[in-house]
């Protein structure tokens, strides 16, 4: 008798945990996106494999970048956090998959890089309002009180592509960079010029910065952008030697037509660079050994016409 009291105690007991625990809105909506505060007032927003970032400042809110994969997410995460109005946006760069939510913030003033503003006038994108107000090689913006600083390192993944600098937070956001625990993205970032993104690499470490923020994945800290850097200075050793050692004789022999002479040539650099690159960095970073021959191919040609 006891034991069946009990058990239907627990049946109830269990039963009101339940319902009490699925018709309470604040377990019924899990936000489905990530808040992270990765400095006072600072704070990353992630959703589809994206990120944005946001700074409170007495005047308002400082959004960087409108994914379409977070969309409107970004104003529950910032109400999440403070009731003051957000007043500015900021164009990491370009690309629709980065700012192609921003149509849908209203009264904020939109800032980017002269050539962001070329590309979005040329695009004509209703969903990618042109920058209300644009900046040439830096802009420091004081905002309230705290100051972001915009610098342009030239075209890393495309013209116009900016950093987000905050010194007295140490915090560096660049979108479609580096990305911590991993390498660049295909064909190095889809870089349009090798030497402008391994000079961004220098411009970048000369910064006083110990959270980077990407346009993907986790925050990482400065040693993330060392770790890079190392990465692209080994593969262009690498992409070199494979220039010096590969015997192109050697290679096409018994090959016909002058497109699969090239393309077998180029295929014997970029196994060479392969290999060695591979055998060093394997393990190390996410992405070596998928996409290491791209990140190869893309440097000699590189290295080829520099
Ligand atoms: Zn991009």
């Amino acid at each position: 008798m006891n034991t069946n009291i009990a058990r239907y105690s627990f049946v109830a007991v269990a039963f009101i945990f339940l319902y009490t625990l699925f018709s309470n809105p604040a377990y019924s909506q899990v936000p489905n996106y990530d808040l992270q505060e990765i400095k006072p007032g600072v704070y990353v927003v992630s959703a589809g494999g994206y990120n944005s970032m946001f700074m409170v400042t007495q005047k308002g809110v400082v959004v960087v970048d409108a994914p379409p994969a977070i969309g409107d997410k970004i104003f529950a995460a910032v109400s999440n956090v403070t009731d003051k109005p957000i007043t500015h946006l900021i164009y990491s760069h370009a690309h629709k998959d980065h700012i192609g939510a921003a149509n849908i913030f209203e009264n904020v003033t939109i800032i980017a890089h002269n050539k962001t503003a070329e590309i979005l006038i040329d695009r004509n994108d209703t969903n990618r309002p042109v920058p209300d107000m644009v900046f040439f090689n830096e802009m420091n913006l004081p905002i309230g009180d705290q100051e972001i600083q915009l610098l342009y390192p030239g075209p890393y993944h495309q013209r116009g592509n900016i950093f987000v600098y905050m010194p007295e937070h140490k915090v560096l956001m660049a979108g479609d960079y580096v990305v911590p625990g991993g390498v660049l993205w295909k064909h190095l970032g889809v870089t349009p010029d090798v030497p402008t993104l391994i000079k961004s690499i220098d411009q970048a470490l000369a910064l006083d910065f110990d959270v980077f923020v990407g346009g993907h994945g986790q925050p990482g800290t400065k040693q993330d952008v060392i770790v890079q850097q190392e990465y692209v200075n080994d593969l262009q050793e690498n992409a070199k030697a494979a220039l010096n050692e590969v015997n192109r004789t050697e290679v096409i022999q018994g090959i016909n037509g002058s497109n699969a002479i090239t393309e077998a040539y180029f295929n014997a650099l970029t196994k060479s660079c392969t290999d060695k690159t591979d055998a060093e960095w394997k393990s190390k970073l996410e992405g070596v050994g998928v996409w290491t021959d791209e990140h190869c191919e893309r440097m000699i040609i590189s290295e080829r016409v520099t």
